[in-house]
């Protein structure tokens, strides 16, 4: 019976074809299943069987309750590589393919149960390959299959495997992942840029610290809109051109302007940009791998800049020290010449170290100080050589070039170690050091004596002569005194007259001579200052009006003043005052006011005198008070003198902590002024 139906069923046009698949159903008896003989199955299972056996597309037919399945040798192919077609018994549900069946089923039962035709893309399933369950992809389709009454009998199930294509695909998205992940963490700086617009789709951490923006600023937008400052700088222009041409750009330390934080920096950096393709080949985007190099760029400017000043540097100490051979030649030479003055002026040198005050003396200063070469002396020795009436002053100058620095220079007495008393001039300066030690304070001395001991002799002859004039003088003054009274009682106005004139002539004698006799007093020390409370006012008014008797060409103006009591040497002063004035009129020969005014200044009493006369150069208003000088000029010529009481003058002001000074315009006059401090303040 099996053998007859058998044959039958070869002879189906339905079951015909089909492979390997084909033979096993017509091979299978048929009559033992609920399905019956072929021969008496609905014409829609026919047709549908027909189909499936013949296509090349993988197919699985489910028809009926029991979910009764057909499958072709494509099938097999994707389910089971290893299965083989001959069948046993009929298969039902997912027999034919156990191990994706529940992945399958519920579509099955969807389309079973009334529903429309499915579709299922790329499902994961599982498949025997060559002996081996593997993960395979396949797209299904679920196609209903209608019986004749026109139900839904069963579901015809068309497979697709994508397995290649989805890994494919999954690669790429892998590939495409590790690439995010390579730019992010890249360190250089990594820039993606999409579209005909360069919208920013990767920019990593790098890129941004270049660029100076948050990845908010920039992610997908156009590069335009996150960086404006780039549109006035072509980059956009360059980002165009790659994009429309496709050649990659590069480039080495370009200068870019870009807005970090507040201000626009200048960076430098290396970078290239290469076009992105699609699959098809066009362009879709750029990459940009840049890093920034400004630091370099910088350093190597500077290292430029610095090299070109070394050798500027190196040019100019080429000549300093062809100079300094020339200068070196030239304070040796300085050097003998200012040993052979020493030699010659018969000078004797010191030095003392401010730090350790250790003193050094040449032999001549020892020879100076009666010692021989072989002794050592001290600077405090040294000090105690000099005369008690001297020493202070000395002490007090010594201090002042040591501790203000000022130059040191006195003319003194010393009394040397073998009795003799030599005058010496010292002069003397600190000259600090910058090192570890303080310094040194050094100088010259000379032997003054003889110079000295001539002035000296010279001021006694004055002294003398001048005393001894002063005699003979006063004898004068009394007989012209007699003569006067005499004339005035024979009313002899003839004789008035040259009396007069004979009287002026010998007070002008008298106080030259008394000029003389203070001068030697000054100089040898004879000089004193006897202070007492006195009024200015005073004193200048008495003097004024003593000189108005004897002059009429001036004007002699006192702006009175006040009470202002000084406390001075009276007569000293009124000395000061009646030779300031009689320099006024002496030295205005046209005549003119005279103004005197006296006011306080601070803790200072200020005395000024002046005049319209001739006035004095700038270059003789410094010297002026010194001893004998006097202005020899054209307008000075015939006017007397002897250019020693400005000298006697600031001599008498000094003793008393004044000062005095003079200002003057050439022929438009002169002002003198002294000035003396102020014990107590005007009542
Ligand atoms: P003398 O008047 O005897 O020459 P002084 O010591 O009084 O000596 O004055 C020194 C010099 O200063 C004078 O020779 C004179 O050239 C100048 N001098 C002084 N007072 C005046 C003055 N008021 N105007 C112009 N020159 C003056």
């Amino acid at each position: 019976m099996a053998v007859v139906e058998h044959t039958q069923n070869q002879n189906h046009p339905f079951l015909q074809g089909g492979g390997e698949t084909g033979e096993a159903l017509r091979s299978f008896d048929w009559s033992a299943s609920k399905l019956g003989e072929p021969h008496t199955w609905q014409q829609s299972l026919k047709t549908t069987v027909g189909i499936v056996l013949n296509a090349k597309f993988p197919m699985l037919l489910i028809w009926g309750e029991d979910l009764i399945c057909f499958h072709n040798d494509a099938f097999l192919l994707i389910a089971n590589d290893w299965a083989t077609s001959s069948l046993n018994a009929v298969p039902t549900g997912g027999s034919v393919w156990q191990e994706s069946w529940a992945k399958i089923e519920p579509g099955v039962m969807k389309v079973m149960n009334g529903g429309d035709a499915a579709w299922k893309e790329d499902e994961l399933l599982s498949a025997y390959r060559k002996g081996k369950l593997e993960d395979i992809y396949v797209t299904l389709s679920y196609n209903p299959v209608h019986d004749e009454r026109g139900q839904i009998a069963g579901v015809l199930i068309i497979f697709n495997e994508t397995t290649k294509k989805v890994l494919q695909q999954k690669k790429i998205k892998e590939n495409e992942r590790n690439l995010r992940l390579i730019i992010l963490q890249a360190p250089v700086a990594i820039a993606i840029f999409r579209g005909p617009d360069h919208i920013v789709e990767i920019v990593n951490s790098r890129a941004l610290e270049l660029w100076g923006r948050k990845s908010a600023d920039v992610f997908n937008k156009p590069i335009l809109k996150a960086i404006p400052e780039l549109k006035a700088q072509g980059f956009i222009n360059l980002l165009d051109l790659i994009y429309l041409s496709g050649d990659p750009f590069v480039a080495t330390e370009l200068p870019m302007n870009i807005q970090r934080k507040d201000t626009i920096e200048t960076v430098y950096f290396n970078f290239v940009y290469e076009p992105l393709f699609d699959l098809e080949g066009n362009i879709n985007g750029l990459i940009s791998i840049g890093t920034e190099v400004s630091e370099q760029v910088r350093t190597r400017h500077q290292i430029e800049e610095t090299a070109e000043e070394l050798q500027a540097i190196n040019e100019e100490m080429r000549f300093s020290n062809q100079e300094l051979a020339l200068s070196n030649e030239r304070l040796e030479r300085a050097e003998e010449m200012l040993r052979l003055s020493i030699e010659a002026a018969e000078a004797a040198t010191w030095h003392m170290e401010l730090g350790t005050k250790q003193f050094l003396a040449s032999n001549r200063l020892k020879e100076l100080f009666g010692l021989s070469s072989q002794v050592e002396f001290t600077y405090e020795e040294i000090v105690d050589r000099i005369p008690e009436d001297h020493r202070e002053l000395v002490k007090m100058a010594l201090e002042e070039a040591l501790h203000a620095g000022k130059a040191y220079h006195m003319e003194h007495p010393i009394l040397g170690f073998d009795g003799k008393k030599r005058w010496i001039r010292a002069l003397g300066k600190i000259y600090p050091s910058k090192g570890v030690q303080q310094g040194h304070f050094s100088g010259l001395v000379i032997d003054i004596t003889e110079e000295k001991e001539n002035e000296l002799r010279k001021n006694d002859f004055i002294g003398m002569v001048s005393h001894e004039l002063k005699t003979p003088l006063t004898s004068v003054m009394g007989y012209t005194q007699l003569l006067m009274t005499k004339a005035e009682t024979s009313n002899d106005s003839f004789a008035q007259g040259v009396l007069k004139k004979t009287n002026l002539q010998v007070k002008k004698m008298s106080s030259m001579i008394n000029g003389f006799l203070n001068l030697s007093r000054l100089e040898s020390g004879k000089i004193l200052i006897e202070k007492q409370y006195f009024d200015i006012d005073e004193l200048v008014k008495e003097i004024i009006e003593e000189l108005r008797l004897s002059v009429s060409t001036h004007n002699i103006d006192l702006a009175h003043c006040g009470c202002i009591p000084v406390f001075a040497d009276r007569e000293k002063i009124g000395s000061v005052v009646s030779n300031l004035i009689g320099n006024a009129i002496k030295y205005s020969p046209g005549g003119g006011c005279i103004e005197v005014h006296c006011a306080v200044k601070q803790d200072f009493l200020e005395v000024s005198i002046s005049d319209e006369g001739i006035g004095i150069n700038s270059t003789d208003l410094g010297k002026l008070f010194d001893r004998f000088y006097r202005v020899e000029n054209q307008n000075t010529k015939h006017i007397s003198g002897f250019g020693i009481g400005l000298y006697l003058s600031a001599e008498i002001i000094q003793r008393h902590d004044g000062r005095i000074w003079a200002t003057s315009e050439p022929g438009k006059g002169s002002v003198f002024y002294f000035s003396l401090p102020l014990l107590s303040p005007c009542l």
